[in-house]
């Protein structure tokens, strides 16, 4: 197994992602924090042998890996210094603020030799990964649309910087339209060519930044797709439906974390609901990204695919702030 060092001492590293290193026979031997206090404190809440405040400490104790889940404007120092020590990368999104440093990131690790992987849980769904066999199987024939329904209720122990801190990458469109843009990448096979958007601000975000947003993605077959995310909504329903000439399919609860949802396919032989062999979603992408390490394959999401996420969130903001169809530049 992998021997791992977490950069940050954060909440998705707790709630999922210590446990998903274990589950895939990986040991995390050693957790940096930028407070000695936090960082003392979250190695003994999670078992964790050694606690650093020292980067260089981190990347010198034996790991063969990092997980990097801080908050997004450290992302690129950190997978650039984890690099140059040789150490692979799985990076939380969005990879960075801006396309440049996410270029500089991957570029770095492919000069390292170390793989990269960004932490787009959702393509690891078994709810996603069913509707893109679906459609891959002719089920729907020709896709024209997709709907995205990513609108939460961000709970308050995550109301910080997201909602108050646009210097650390806060805000609906980096927290979730990244996540909506992979999984659309991943379910429909094609790229995204252009976005349009609006932006709202329902209370929550502050110092500016948004906290919903709704938009549509042209993509490169001409397909049309579109999205709603937000952090302030408590009672709606996510979801991610394809509708194509032959037939729909429609998945439900499935823009989560949580390994459930449903996918029911319509077409002219009625309604079926698809059987969904439900997994962790982090489990599966810490083995995957463990898989090519060992030579077997590539990261769920790799860091190119991190890449085109963040410049659809890019665009859609930029589009958002002109009110002008915003075109979306994939060159990694
Ligand atoms: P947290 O706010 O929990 O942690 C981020 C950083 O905030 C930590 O690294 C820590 O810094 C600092 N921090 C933690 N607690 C405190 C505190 N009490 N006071 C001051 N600072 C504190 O963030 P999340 O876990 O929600 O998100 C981290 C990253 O993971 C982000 O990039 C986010 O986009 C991503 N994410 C991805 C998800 C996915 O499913 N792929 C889901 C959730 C988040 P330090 O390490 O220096 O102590």
């Amino acid at each position: 197994g992998l021997r791992w060092g977490l950069i940050g001492a954060s909440t998705i590293a707790r709630e999922w992602m210590i446990e998903a290193i274990r589950g895939a026979g990986g040991e995390v031997m050693a957790v940096m924090s930028s407070d000695p206090e936090r960082s003392q404190r979250f190695a003994s809440e999670n078992g964790i042998a050694a606690a650093t405040t020292d980067l260089d400490a981190l990347l010198g104790s034996g790991i063969d890996a990092v997980y990097i889940s801080t908050t997004n404007e450290h992302h690129c120092s950190q997978t650039l210094a984890a690099a140059a020590a040789g150490k692979h990368v799985l990076c939380e999104k969005p990879l960075a603020l801006n396309l440049a440093d996410a270029r500089r990131m991957v570029a770095a690790c492919k000069a390292a030799g170390v793989q990269m992987g960004t932490n787009h849980h959702l393509r690891n769904a078994a709810t996603h990964r069913a509707i893109h066999a679906a459609i891959k199987a002719g089920h729907i024939g020709k896709p024209l649309f997709a709907r995205v329904f990513h609108a939460v209720y961000l709970p308050p122990h995550l109301q910080g910087w997201r909602i108050e801190r646009p210097g650390a990458g806060g805000g609906v469109v980096l927290d979730i339209t990244v996540h909506d843009a992979d999984t659309m990448r991943f379910v429909l096979d094609e790229n995204p060519v252009a976005v349009t958007a609006m932006m709202s601000r329902g209370g929550m975000g502050q110092a500016g930044l948004e906290d919903g947003v709704m938009g549509v993605v042209r993509f490169e077959s001409g397909l049309i797709a579109q999205f709603h995310d937000a952090f302030t909504t408590r009672y709606a329903v996510t979801g991610f439906e394809v509708h194509g000439e032959e037939g729909s399919l429609i998945g439900t609860d499935c823009m989560t974390q949580q390994p459930k949802g449903e996918v029911l396919l319509r077409t002219r032989d009625g309604e079926k609901q698809l059987s969904i062999a439900h997994e962790n979603l982090y489990l599966r992408a810490v083995r995957l990204f463990g898989d090519a390490v060992a030579g077997r394959g590539a990261p769920s999401a790799t860091g190119e695919d991190g890449i085109k996420s963040l410049s659809v969130a890019l665009s859609t903001r930029e589009a958002a702030r002109t009110g002008h169809e915003t075109p979306i530049d994939l060159t990694t």
